[in-house]
């Protein structure tokens, strides 16, 4: 089967500044990256799961532009906390909770506690114009460290210390070590070899 046309558009379900960085420096040579219509309502996030949310981020989108539309959904699964705060990570610390109060309450939730291990998983769906929806996903595992260290990334990077890197935090790295090992990062890899066995659009 033969590749998508490139430099083929492609819109990014996110308003996320950071996040939209991050998906260009990893999808940008094979796609032109538009986000998200900022006529198009947020997508209520309610599903039970990342794959459903990530799913219904990407078909709300992809009905609305009729383009193929990637939307992300990610969670961190933290071992002491029996996996909370999961689907609910981006609300851990209430609705409309920033990234300092999430990462304030995590470092609250876990002060005393020794173990410290932690998952970030991210699902990603591809939406394409009629409805049909595929997925990847990706993962990291990695510890909560006792304090927010350094100042790039978004969310709880300050506090993510990945078990595969050199004992600095996401935050602490640029965007491309961070990629090489992130749940975003292996997610994205993922979905583009989903991609290359796709039949090339019309
Ligand atoms: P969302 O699925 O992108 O909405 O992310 C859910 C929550 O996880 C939000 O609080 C994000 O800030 C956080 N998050 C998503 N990706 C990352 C990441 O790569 N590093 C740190 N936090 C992240």
């Amino acid at each position: 089967m033969s590749k998508p046309a490139r430099p083929a558009p492609l819109v990014v379900a996110s308003t996320n500044q950071a996040k939209i960085a991050e998906l260009i420096e990893l999808l940008g040579d094979r796609f032109s990256i538009e986000s998200r219509p900022t006529d198009l309502a947020d997508t209520v996030e309610d599903g039970e799961t990342l794959e459903a949310n990530a799913a219904k981020k990407a078909r709300e989108v992809a009905a609305h532009t009729g383009m193929w539309t990637l939307a992300d959904d990610t969670g961190l699964f933290v071992g002491p906390l029996a996996g909370r705060p999961g689907v609910h990570t981006a609300r851990y610390a209430g609705p409309g909770a920033t990234d300092a109060d999430n990462v304030a309450k995590l470092l609250d939730e876990l002060a005393g506690v020794a173990d410290r291990q932690a998952e970030f998983r991210t699902v990603i769906a591809l939406a394409l114009p009629d409805g049909v929806v595929h997925l990847a996903e990706g993962a990291v595992v990695g510890r909560i460290a006792e304090r927010a260290v350094g100042g790039g990334g978004f969310g709880y990077d300050p506090v993510f210390v990945p078990d595969e890197g050199d004992g600095r935090t996401f935050a602490e790295m640029g965007s491309v070590d961070k990629g090489r090992i992130s749940h975003r990062g292996r997610a994205l890899r993922a979905m583009l070899e989903l991609i290359d066995r796709l039949e090339p659009r019309p």
